[in-house]
């Protein structure tokens, strides 16, 4: 590696995935694309999407209420066809996987299901700094159950003075929790650190101690290859906007082991959307579930939000995970490298070292005026995120990202930074 222009042109010039960026629409700073960082927050909006969307809109026009059964894509079975694709994302059975509704949503249906705590087991263990919306599930869910949120939750901090979560600890802690805990609810890979947590150690823990493991694979999936299945992950929920550039409000999805999903007197909140199919309009008084995670359904599918997902997964199955995987090491590899060439003492790279235990962000600690940086950064035409206390998160995403974005972002930083 150096760190000249060339040689991240070089690195495009040999990339074979490089003409998947040309699918997808940049935004602009100006006249020209920005250099865009923000695809852990926000995915770009593949140019397919448009007309997926437009093809529900069509079918209504056209159809009205035929549209559920006609037309290209009926919207009865529409969400049919993701199964596949974000089963071979996530390493489930594509059975074990059904998209609805939004992540918290479903991370309170599950929890539902999951979380029942006992006067024994009652416990549920997160990651100190989990996403909000995370914490507020798991303390609303506590005080739903009757329970003092202080006594139920157990957050893992990192030791003092460090920035990142010891797994040995987290792994420490489940064990001293033991018959009390219920449920283990960890980010798939933390937001803020970009930290991938090791879930097949976590899941054989929680499991070890006769608890459950669920995770909240938002910036998971679509970044790092995992097997739910075979880890014997007993649930998971995820959004389809981040890496899976599915758009604002697109519909999420949920992972449930077939051990849970496939058993129709396992517990969970009912709705007609997730009632057998076949008889499901012949309107009977009883909920008998679907079979699989789609027996977690509560209304019919919302088609209208569910069109960029569907442009966005056909490029994925088309890339292939382990090669968005291996170029996605290489970009964020990149990253890192040419970090260590702008000048030192402003900052330090908080995400871990180990190529395993992160996804395609690094998430940078400026000791001093990170969010004005961050703003510099937006004046150059360059989009990241910024999150206190002076962290900015870059994600290089491998689908539509370059070597020579990297190499861009690199020289702008270096520019800012002398300035300051
Ligand atoms: C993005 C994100 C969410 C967002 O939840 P929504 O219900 O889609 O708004 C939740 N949890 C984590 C860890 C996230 O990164």
């Amino acid at each position: 590696m150096d760190d000249t222009l060339d040689y991240a042109l070089s690195q495009d010039r040999a990339d074979e995935l490089k003409d998947f960026r040309a699918q997808f629409h940049f935004p602009l700073a100006g006249n020209t694309p920005a250099l865009y960082f923000c695809g852990n927050s926000l995915g770009l909006q593949p140019k397919k999407a448009e007309a997926y969307v437009h093809r529900v809109m069509n079918a209504w026009k056209t159809y009205a209420v035929g549209g559920y059964m006609i037309g290209d894509a009926p919207w009865m079975y529409y969400a049919d066809r993701f199964k596949a694709p974000l089963a071979a994302l996530t390493g489930a059975l594509p059975h074990e996987v059904s998209v609805m509704n939004t992540l918290t949503v479903n991370l309170h249906l599950l929890l539902c299901s999951f979380y029942r705590p006992t006067q024994e087991r009652y416990k549920i263990l997160l990651e100190a700094g989990a996403f909000p919306s995370d914490q507020y599930a798991a303390q609303t869910q506590a005080i739903h159950h009757g329970l003092d949120p202080k006594e139920a939750l157990i957050e893992v901090a990192p030791r003092p003075g460090e920035k990142l979560i010891r797994e040995e600890d987290l792994l420490e802690a489940i064990r001293q929790a033991g018959p009390s805990l219920a449920v283990v609810l960890i980010g798939g890979v933390n937001y803020y650190t970009g930290q991938n947590f090791d879930l097949k150690t976590i899941t054989a823990a929680a499991h070890a101690v006769g608890a459950l493991a669920g995770y909240d694979l938002a910036h998971a999936v679509g970044n790092v290859p995992m097997q739910l299945h075979d880890w014997d992950v007993d649930f998971a929920v995820w959004c389809s906007y981040k890496y899976l550039n599915g758009g604002p409000g697109a519909a999420g999805a949920v992972y449930i082991h077939e051990r849970f999903s496939l058993d129709p007197a396992f517990p969970r909140f009912g709705g007609w959307g997730g009632s057998r199919l076949d008889t499901r309009f012949d309107m009977l008084p009883d909920f008998t579930p679907e079979r699989g995670a789609d027996g977690w359904n509560l209304s019919v599918a919302a088609a209208l939000v569910m069109g960029g997902l569907e442009a966005s997964l056909e490029l994925f199955m088309e890339a292939g995970l382990d090669r968005l995987r291996a170029k996605s090491l290489r970009l964020t590899g990149y990253m890192e490298y040419l970090f260590t060439k702008l000048p030192g003492g402003a900052f330090e790279v908080i995400t871990p070292r180990r190529e395993e235990a992160r996804g395609a962000q690094l998430s940078v600690y400026f000791y001093y005026e990170g969010a004005a940086l961050q703003k510099s950064l937006a004046a150059a035409g360059i989009i990241t995120d910024y999150r206190d206390p002076g962290v900015i998160r870059f994600s290089p995403a491998p689908l539509y990202n370059s070597f020579e974005d990297v190499y861009l972002l690199y020289e702008a930083l270096g520019a800012i930074l002398k300035t300051r």
